[in-house]
């Protein structure tokens, strides 16, 4: 589950994480209020399950409780990144010398802990992670052990701060790791980590992520900080999701569903064993749009696989379709093949002519590839690697853009 600012600072302040003063708002007399009980220039940023506000125009800054009012009135009842804004923190504003960066996480390749720590962090950080991972430090802390003092002294060596804020910042990393622990997060960050102009180290930004399985465990904890549980997918389904999701709840068997919506051009039936997210990555670092994510696997029959094509090839934009699998075990290549035909041939397109890379590979794949040959669709074999074969797909839809 997924917190909100404002709930991941409660649970840092529960572990003594020294944090700007602010207040929750709503409403627009709330805001003077609450910048006339902070007292000086405030900063007011919206509440909403995303990050990059910032950039989005979702932290604005106001001098006077007067300004703090009207300066929220314009930002409650906005849309940013897809969500209402009907919260604001309003937070004292910080006077920064340097904005930096610290997370505790889980390392995917060792499945152990660590944290990460930069110096230069704030706004820009997910591109320092690019451009010069040097500039982030990580300690790795394992399953079993933990964090200890030394990690904390190593970590706040990177960030070259003075004596002070340096023992300071080790306080504040013990602290976050505690609470990372604690409340079973799967993600426990800070950024910006803040050095003021008068040498204070605040957590000015938090962004905490409880692991779902643990909530029956967690739930009290949270509750008593005030952090109800909530189903953590908090966009609602849209139209298109929607009756994805009724193709796939009609019939029982296997999975042609879990489909997510995006707004590119082309559509994606994909999947088998972790083949969904693994494809998708691959088309979007090739410079991919797809319409749709979606996940088909566990031997759908034809008619759900058809069903959830007709309605792919009839969204708004989508000018090619990819149908890409592992190489299925458990799943009948045929199936696929037969759907994607009958989804065309209902719609009244030629398979022969309309955009479409065909890789997939299993039971059944002769039966499949001679379907395919008989409509004039060419097709991909298991030779071909997800990275060819999305790149192939990504030059189909170049050329279809007329780039
Ligand atoms: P995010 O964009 O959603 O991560 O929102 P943040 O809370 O991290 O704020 C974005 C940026 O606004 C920070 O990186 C800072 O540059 C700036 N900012 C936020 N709070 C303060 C503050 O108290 N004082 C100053 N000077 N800048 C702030
Ligand atoms: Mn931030």
């Amino acid at each position: 589950m997924r917190l909100l600012e404002h709930e991941s600072k409660r649970i840092l302040q529960s572990v003594g994480v020294p944090l700007p003063k602010g207040k929750l708002i709503s409403t627009p007399e709330d805001a003077r209020e609450a910048a006339r009980e902070i007292g000086g220039p405030v900063v007011l940023k919206v509440q909403i399950l995303a990050t990059g506000r910032g950039k989005a125009g979702g932290v604005r800054f106001a001098d006077t409780p007067e300004e703090a009012e009207q300066v929220a009135r314009q930002m409650l009842g906005m849309q940013i990144k897809g969500y209402m804004v009907q919260q604001l923190l309003v937070e004292e504003k910080l006077a920064i010398a340097k904005e930096m960066y610290v997370a505790a996480t889980f390392e995917e390749r060792t499945k152990g802990r660590l944290m990460m720590a930069s110096e230069s962090g704030g706004m820009d950080i997910n591109e320092v992670a690019e451009k010069d991972p040097s500039r982030i430090k990580k300690t790795s802390l394992g399953a079993w052990v933990g964090m200890h003092p030394f990690n904390a002294r190593e970590l706040a060596f990177g960030l070259n701060l003075d004596g002070k804020a340096n023992s300071a910042a080790q306080q504040l990393f013990l602290k976050l790791w505690d609470a990372f622990v604690t409340f079973d997060a799967t993600l426990a960050e800070v950024n910006p980590l803040v050095l003021t102009t008068d040498g204070r180290i605040v957590a000015a930004d938090a962004h905490i992520e409880i692991e779902d399985d643990s909530l029956f465990r967690q739930r009290d904890r949270l509750a008593a900080l005030g952090i109800l549980e909530r189903d953590d997918n908090s966009k609602p389904p849209t139209h298109f999701e929607k009756e994805a999701l009724a193709i796939d709840k009609a019939d029982y068997r296997g999975v042609a569903g879990r489909v997510v919506e995006f707004p590119g051009n082309l559509g994606l039936l994909i999947g088998a064993g972790g083949g969904s997210l693994t494809l998708f990555d691959a088309i979007l670092r090739n410079g991919g749009k797809p319409a749709n994510y979606c996940e088909v696997g566990g031997n759908p029959p034809v008619s759900k696989i058809y069903r959830l094509t007709k309605l792919i090839l009839q969204k708004p934009g989508v000018k090619g379709l990819a149908v890409m699998t592992n190489v299925f075990s458990n799943s009948r290549v045929d199936f696929l093949a037969r759907g994607v035909i009958k989804a065309m041939l209902e719609l009244g397109i030629d398979p022969a002519t309309y955009p479409i890379v065909f890789r997939s590979a299993g039971a059944f794949e002769e039966d499949a590839y001679a379907i395919l040959r008989k409509y004039g669709v060419k097709y991909l074999g298991r030779e071909t690697t997800f990275e060819d074969a999305t790149k192939a797909a990504v030059r189909m839809m170049e050329a279809v853009e007329g780039r």
